[in-house]
Protein backbone atom coordinates (compact mmCIF):
# COMPACT_ATOMS: atom_id res chain seq x y z
CA UNK A 1 0.00 0.00 0.00
CA UNK A 2 1.10 3.08 -0.74
CA UNK A 3 -0.44 7.32 -0.37
CA UNK A 4 -1.50 7.13 -4.24
CA UNK A 5 -2.39 3.23 -4.30
CA UNK A 6 -4.88 3.29 -7.23
CA UNK A 7 -4.86 6.94 -8.78
CA UNK A 8 -4.03 7.91 -12.14
CA UNK A 9 -1.56 10.44 -12.17
CA UNK A 10 -0.52 12.94 -14.61
CA UNK A 11 3.20 15.45 -13.67
CA UNK A 12 3.99 18.00 -16.54
CA UNK A 13 7.38 18.89 -17.18
CA UNK A 14 8.26 15.79 -15.48
CA UNK A 15 11.57 14.28 -17.90
CA UNK A 16 13.70 16.44 -15.31
CA UNK A 17 13.95 18.51 -12.27
CA UNK A 18 11.53 18.80 -9.80
CA UNK A 19 8.65 17.37 -12.01
CA UNK A 20 11.03 14.12 -12.35
CA UNK A 21 11.09 13.77 -8.36
CA UNK A 22 7.26 14.27 -8.22
CA UNK A 23 6.71 11.76 -10.69
CA UNK A 24 9.48 9.22 -8.56
CA UNK A 25 7.67 10.17 -5.54
CA UNK A 26 4.09 9.17 -6.80
CA UNK A 27 5.54 5.92 -8.21
CA UNK A 28 6.73 4.70 -5.00
CA UNK A 29 3.43 5.57 -3.00
CA UNK A 30 2.15 3.05 -5.52
CA UNK A 31 0.21 5.04 -8.24
CA UNK A 32 -1.71 3.07 -10.19
CA UNK A 33 0.14 4.78 -13.23
CA UNK A 34 1.88 8.06 -13.76
CA UNK A 35 2.20 9.99 -17.13
CA UNK A 36 5.58 11.72 -17.56
CA UNK A 37 4.97 14.90 -19.72
CA UNK A 38 7.47 16.94 -20.94
CA UNK A 39 8.11 19.11 -24.01
CA UNK A 40 11.58 16.88 -24.81
CA UNK A 41 9.96 13.28 -25.35
CA UNK A 42 13.31 11.39 -25.24
CA UNK A 43 13.18 12.96 -21.36
CA UNK A 44 9.87 11.59 -20.94
CA UNK A 45 11.16 8.28 -22.18
CA UNK A 46 14.00 7.48 -20.43
CA UNK A 47 12.58 8.86 -17.33
CA UNK A 48 9.25 6.12 -17.73
CA UNK A 49 11.45 3.23 -18.46
CA UNK A 50 14.32 4.05 -16.03
CA UNK A 51 10.92 3.69 -13.65
CA UNK A 52 10.39 0.13 -14.97
CA UNK A 53 7.59 1.26 -17.21
CA UNK A 54 4.62 -0.85 -16.11
CA UNK A 55 3.17 2.13 -14.25
CA UNK A 56 4.40 5.49 -16.54
CA UNK A 57 3.19 6.53 -20.08
CA UNK A 58 5.64 8.86 -21.38
CA UNK A 59 4.41 11.34 -23.51
CA UNK A 60 6.15 14.21 -25.59
CA UNK A 61 4.04 17.61 -24.86
CA UNK A 62 4.33 21.31 -25.34
CA UNK A 63 1.74 22.46 -22.70
CA UNK A 64 1.46 25.86 -24.61
CA UNK A 65 -0.10 23.91 -27.43
CA UNK A 66 -3.61 23.26 -27.06
CA UNK A 67 -3.60 20.79 -29.80
CA UNK A 68 -0.58 19.27 -28.28
CA UNK A 69 -2.26 18.43 -24.87
CA UNK A 70 -5.51 17.51 -26.52
CA UNK A 71 -3.68 14.23 -28.01
CA UNK A 72 -1.42 14.10 -25.25
CA UNK A 73 -4.60 13.99 -22.72
CA UNK A 74 -6.18 11.69 -25.27
CA UNK A 75 -3.20 8.98 -25.23
CA UNK A 76 -2.99 9.37 -21.34
CA UNK A 77 -7.01 8.39 -21.41
CA UNK A 78 -6.33 5.07 -23.39
CA UNK A 79 -3.73 4.16 -21.33
CA UNK A 80 -5.31 5.13 -18.06
CA UNK A 81 -8.90 5.28 -18.54
CA UNK A 82 -9.12 8.65 -16.03
CA UNK A 83 -6.58 11.22 -14.24
CA UNK A 84 -7.05 11.06 -10.83
CA UNK A 85 -4.25 13.89 -10.49
CA UNK A 86 -2.63 16.44 -12.04
CA UNK A 87 0.40 18.36 -10.95
CA UNK A 88 1.05 21.45 -13.29
CA UNK A 89 4.77 21.66 -12.99
CA UNK A 90 6.21 22.32 -16.46
CA UNK A 91 7.64 25.88 -16.35
CA UNK A 92 10.44 28.56 -17.91
CA UNK A 93 12.11 31.47 -17.07
CA UNK A 94 13.33 33.58 -19.74
CA UNK A 95 14.27 36.42 -17.56
CA UNK A 96 14.84 40.81 -18.35
CA UNK A 97 14.59 43.83 -16.18
CA UNK A 98 11.60 44.90 -17.24
CA UNK A 99 12.60 48.06 -19.59
CA UNK A 100 14.66 45.30 -21.78
CA UNK A 101 12.27 42.75 -21.70
CA UNK A 102 11.09 41.60 -25.10
CA UNK A 103 7.89 40.85 -26.18
CA UNK A 104 8.94 37.37 -27.00
CA UNK A 105 10.38 36.46 -23.76
CA UNK A 106 7.04 38.12 -21.99
CA UNK A 107 5.00 35.75 -24.11
CA UNK A 108 6.80 32.83 -24.09
CA UNK A 109 6.82 32.40 -20.19
CA UNK A 110 2.72 33.87 -19.83
CA UNK A 111 2.18 30.74 -22.58
CA UNK A 112 3.89 27.88 -21.08
CA UNK A 113 3.55 28.66 -17.03
CA UNK A 114 0.03 30.15 -16.96
CA UNK A 115 -1.91 29.14 -20.37
CA UNK A 116 -0.19 25.52 -20.05
CA UNK A 117 -1.75 25.39 -17.13
CA UNK A 118 -5.04 26.32 -18.29
CA UNK A 119 -4.96 24.26 -21.02
CA UNK A 120 -3.97 20.95 -19.13
CA UNK A 121 -6.70 21.65 -16.57
CA UNK A 122 -9.51 21.73 -19.39
CA UNK A 123 -8.60 18.50 -20.09
CA UNK A 124 -9.61 16.88 -16.84
CA UNK A 125 -11.97 19.16 -14.71
CA UNK A 126 -14.90 17.82 -16.65
CA UNK A 127 -14.03 14.05 -15.71
CA UNK A 128 -13.27 15.20 -12.01
CA UNK A 129 -16.11 16.75 -11.62
CA UNK A 130 -18.79 14.07 -13.04
CA UNK A 131 -16.67 11.27 -11.03
CA UNK A 132 -16.67 13.49 -7.80
CA UNK A 133 -12.66 13.16 -7.04
CA UNK A 134 -9.91 15.27 -8.16
CA UNK A 135 -6.36 16.47 -6.89
CA UNK A 136 -4.51 19.40 -8.80
CA UNK A 137 -1.58 20.82 -7.58
CA UNK A 138 -0.30 23.89 -9.63
CA UNK A 139 3.81 24.65 -9.09
CA UNK A 140 3.82 28.55 -8.59
CA UNK A 141 6.77 29.94 -7.06
CA UNK A 142 8.05 32.31 -3.96
CA UNK A 143 9.03 34.37 -7.05
CA UNK A 144 4.73 35.58 -6.97
CA UNK A 145 5.45 37.83 -4.29
CA UNK A 146 7.86 39.95 -6.94
CA UNK A 147 11.60 39.46 -8.07
CA UNK A 148 13.82 41.51 -9.76
CA UNK A 149 14.14 40.23 -13.95
CA UNK A 150 11.17 38.20 -13.23
CA UNK A 151 8.01 40.41 -14.06
CA UNK A 152 6.96 38.29 -16.41
CA UNK A 153 7.50 35.13 -14.49
CA UNK A 154 6.43 36.50 -11.61
CA UNK A 155 2.88 37.48 -13.29
CA UNK A 156 2.37 33.58 -14.39
CA UNK A 157 3.18 32.61 -10.50
CA UNK A 158 1.10 35.40 -8.73
CA UNK A 159 -1.54 34.22 -11.69
CA UNK A 160 -1.71 30.52 -10.71
CA UNK A 161 -2.54 31.55 -6.90
CA UNK A 162 -5.52 33.43 -8.05
CA UNK A 163 -6.16 30.58 -10.30
CA UNK A 164 -5.88 27.99 -7.92
CA UNK A 165 -7.81 29.46 -5.40
CA UNK A 166 -10.99 30.31 -7.60
CA UNK A 167 -10.92 26.63 -9.05
CA UNK A 168 -10.94 25.34 -5.50
CA UNK A 169 -14.34 27.51 -4.49
CA UNK A 170 -16.03 26.15 -8.04
CA UNK A 171 -14.86 22.21 -7.72
CA UNK A 172 -14.76 22.21 -3.89
CA UNK A 173 -18.40 20.92 -3.50
CA UNK A 174 -17.51 18.04 -6.32
CA UNK A 175 -14.79 17.09 -4.14
CA UNK A 176 -12.17 18.27 -6.18
CA UNK A 177 -9.23 20.39 -4.25
CA UNK A 178 -6.89 22.87 -6.17
CA UNK A 179 -3.86 23.71 -3.93
CA UNK A 180 -0.72 25.44 -5.36
CA UNK A 181 3.13 24.68 -3.63
CA UNK A 182 5.29 27.49 -3.77
CA UNK A 183 8.98 26.46 -3.93
CA UNK A 184 12.24 28.99 -3.24
CA UNK A 185 15.20 28.52 -4.35
CA UNK A 186 15.40 24.81 -5.25
CA UNK A 187 18.49 23.00 -6.86
CA UNK A 188 17.53 22.18 -10.76
CA UNK A 189 18.57 22.98 -13.88
CA UNK A 190 16.94 26.06 -13.25
CA UNK A 191 18.68 27.53 -10.91
CA UNK A 192 21.90 27.20 -13.01
CA UNK A 193 20.96 30.25 -14.70
CA UNK A 194 21.05 32.83 -11.89
CA UNK A 195 24.30 34.06 -11.71
CA UNK A 196 26.41 32.84 -8.66
CA UNK A 197 26.27 36.29 -6.74
CA UNK A 198 22.86 36.51 -6.90
CA UNK A 199 22.44 32.53 -6.05
CA UNK A 200 24.46 32.88 -2.83
CA UNK A 201 23.42 36.12 -1.63
CA UNK A 202 20.13 34.36 -1.69
CA UNK A 203 21.25 31.04 0.43
CA UNK A 204 22.92 33.31 2.95
CA UNK A 205 19.70 35.10 3.50
CA UNK A 206 17.57 31.99 3.73
CA UNK A 207 16.81 30.56 7.34
CA UNK A 208 18.23 26.96 6.36
CA UNK A 209 21.41 27.91 4.93
CA UNK A 210 20.79 25.83 1.34
CA UNK A 211 18.96 25.47 -1.45
CA UNK A 212 15.82 23.20 -1.19
CA UNK A 213 15.74 19.41 -3.19
CA UNK A 214 13.60 18.57 -5.80
CA UNK A 215 12.43 15.57 -3.27
CA UNK A 216 11.62 18.31 -0.70
CA UNK A 217 9.14 19.73 -2.95
CA UNK A 218 8.04 16.28 -4.15
CA UNK A 219 7.09 15.88 -0.63
CA UNK A 220 4.65 18.79 -0.02
CA UNK A 221 3.03 17.83 -3.30
CA UNK A 222 2.15 14.14 -2.50
CA UNK A 223 0.41 15.58 0.79
CA UNK A 224 -1.85 17.92 -2.06
CA UNK A 225 -2.22 14.62 -4.08
CA UNK A 226 -3.55 12.24 -1.33
CA UNK A 227 -6.72 11.81 1.10
CA UNK A 228 -4.20 12.96 3.74
CA UNK A 229 -5.64 16.92 2.40
CA UNK A 230 -9.01 15.73 1.87
CA UNK A 231 -10.19 19.02 3.63
CA UNK A 232 -7.10 21.12 2.38
CA UNK A 233 -8.22 23.23 -0.53
CA UNK A 234 -7.36 26.34 -2.39
CA UNK A 235 -4.31 27.15 -0.05
CA UNK A 236 -0.57 27.74 -1.34
CA UNK A 237 2.16 25.98 0.55
CA UNK A 238 5.64 27.75 0.90
CA UNK A 239 8.88 25.16 0.85
CA UNK A 240 11.21 27.90 0.92
CA UNK A 241 13.65 26.88 4.10
CA UNK A 242 11.68 29.64 5.88
CA UNK A 243 13.08 32.68 3.01
CA UNK A 244 10.21 35.03 2.77
CA UNK A 245 11.53 37.70 0.85
P1 LIG B 1 13.59 22.63 -14.95
O1 LIG B 1 14.63 21.81 -14.29
O2 LIG B 1 13.98 23.70 -15.90
O3 LIG B 1 12.54 21.63 -15.65
C1 LIG B 1 11.44 22.16 -16.31
C2 LIG B 1 10.65 21.04 -16.92
O4 LIG B 1 9.52 21.62 -17.62
C3 LIG B 1 11.46 20.27 -17.95
O5 LIG B 1 11.13 18.90 -17.84
C4 LIG B 1 10.96 20.84 -19.28
O6 LIG B 1 11.01 19.94 -20.38
C5 LIG B 1 9.50 21.11 -18.96
N1 LIG B 1 8.93 22.08 -19.88
C6 LIG B 1 9.39 23.31 -20.19
N2 LIG B 1 8.59 23.88 -21.12
C7 LIG B 1 7.61 22.98 -21.40
C8 LIG B 1 6.50 22.97 -22.27
N3 LIG B 1 6.23 24.01 -23.06
N4 LIG B 1 5.71 21.87 -22.31
C9 LIG B 1 5.99 20.79 -21.53
N5 LIG B 1 7.02 20.73 -20.67
C10 LIG B 1 7.83 21.83 -20.62
O7 LIG B 1 12.67 23.37 -13.88
P2 LIG B 1 12.36 23.03 -12.36
O8 LIG B 1 13.27 23.82 -11.52
O9 LIG B 1 12.24 21.58 -12.15
O10 LIG B 1 10.92 23.74 -12.24
C11 LIG B 1 9.71 23.02 -12.22
C12 LIG B 1 8.61 23.99 -11.81
O11 LIG B 1 8.91 24.53 -10.51
C13 LIG B 1 8.43 25.16 -12.76
O12 LIG B 1 7.08 25.50 -12.87
C14 LIG B 1 9.16 26.28 -12.03
O13 LIG B 1 8.68 27.54 -12.39
C15 LIG B 1 8.87 25.94 -10.59
N6 LIG B 1 9.79 26.51 -9.63
C16 LIG B 1 11.12 26.16 -9.65
C17 LIG B 1 11.98 26.72 -8.71
C18 LIG B 1 13.44 26.41 -8.64
O14 LIG B 1 14.14 27.05 -7.86
N7 LIG B 1 13.95 25.45 -9.38
C19 LIG B 1 11.47 27.63 -7.77
C20 LIG B 1 10.13 27.94 -7.79
C21 LIG B 1 9.30 27.37 -8.71
P3 LIG B 1 12.38 19.75 -21.23
O15 LIG B 1 13.31 19.01 -20.35
O16 LIG B 1 11.93 18.94 -22.41
O17 LIG B 1 12.85 21.11 -21.59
Amino acid sequence: MGALTGKYAVVTGAGRGIGAAIAKRFITENAAGVAILDYDGDAANAFASAAGGNHTVAVACDVSDRESVRAAFERIREAFGRVDILVNNAGITRDAIYHKMTDEQWDAVINVNLGGVHNCCRQVVAGMRERGYGKIVNISSSSAYGNVGQANYAATKAGLIGFTKTLAKELGGKNVTVNAVAPGMIDTDMVKTIPEPVLNAFIAASPAKRLGTPEEVAGAVLFLSCGDSAYVNGVVLDVNGGLFT
